[in-house]
């Protein structure tokens, strides 16, 4: 039976996040949480595949406690099992770090034929963390997924959202799609479903299980990205209407613009 991973994350409901100046992490204790809306079509579209061919569907995620949460919700989907990633070390982690950790414990499962990742989040939004994955596997990575053509025993066939073409790829297992949200509309989890999963075993995994033991490879000391600077945007209702040349303009924005860091 064909192994499938999805990772999704659990992210705040709104964008106006309180940060924590001196290190730019986001402080995400006390605000409102949700499942990356991008990641229901990864697991649809694992789902799919399962009812097509048959698979054991597995969700990952990283995150803090709270974030069992959203594995919750993929088993109301029907997924059938969910570890969580999480341990004090992980956090803060940029594209590296969440990359390298997410990797590590899908390692300690299983050898994955497919990997289902979203198209993004809707905080980090560097849509960096799929292919960062399938560099530290060594397996091919697709993006812009927008529909899987055929599920064959060693390799898919899917469709590649190009700027101006679409590009069918038949890619061999073990691999990694990132998926459009327009590949499936995902389902509304299922009331049965919903109950059962409330009981359902959520595995944690935490750096004492990872192979890779050293504190320094994970959360803030793994992640080379330093944020230098975060402030929140000041919102003001004032408009000011200037005319001038295009070049005059140009320079005037680049004067606001460099006044803003001051
Ligand atoms: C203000 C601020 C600035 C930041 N700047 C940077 C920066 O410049 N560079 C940088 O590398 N990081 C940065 N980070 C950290 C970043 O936000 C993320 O925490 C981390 O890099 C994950 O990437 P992402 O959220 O952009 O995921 P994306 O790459 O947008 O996500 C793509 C897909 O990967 C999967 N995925 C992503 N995260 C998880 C997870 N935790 N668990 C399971 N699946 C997951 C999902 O399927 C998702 O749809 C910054 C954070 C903040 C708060």
């Amino acid at each position: 039976m064909m192994k499938i991973a999805v990772c999704i994350k659990q992210v705040p409901a709104y964008s106006d996040g309180m940060m924590d100046p001196k290190t730019g992490v986001m402080l995400r204790d006390g605000l409102e949480s949700i499942l990356n809306v991008y990641d229901l079509p990864a697991i649809e579209t694992a789902l799919k595949i399962k009812e097509e061919v048959g698979a054991d569907v597995h969700i990952f995620t990283m995150g803090p406690s709270k974030a069992s949460a959203v594995i919750r919700e993929a088993y109301s989907m029907g997924a059938d099992r969910g570890y969580l990633i999480s341990d004090k070390s992980f956090s803060g982690a940029d594209v590296l770090a969440t990359s390298y950790a997410l990797t590590q414990g899908m390692k300690l499962v299983e050898d994955y034929d497919l990997i289902l990742c979203g198209k993004q989040t809707t905080d980090g939004d560097t849509a960096q963390v799929s292919g960062a994955i399938a560099k530290w596997l060594k397996i091919p990575h697709v993006n812009w997924v927008t529909k899987i053509v055929g599920i064959e025993k060693d390799s898919i066939t899917v469709s590649q959202m190009m700027e101006e073409e679409i590009v069918t790829l038949k890619i061999p297992y073990p691999c990694l799609l990132s998926v459009e949200p327009s590949i499936f509309i995902p389902r509304l989890p299922s009331l049965k479903l919903k109950i059962g999963s409330k009981k359902k075993k959520i595995e944690v995994l935490s750096l004492v299980d990872m192979e890779d033991k050293e504190e320094g490879n994970y959360g803030l000391a793994g992640s080379p990205t330093k944020v230098e600077r975060i402030f929140p945007v000041h919102r003001t209702e004032q408009q000011k209407i200037i005319e001038k040349d295009s070049r005059e303009a140009a320079k005037y924005i680049l004067e606001v613009i460099e006044n803003i860091n001051k």
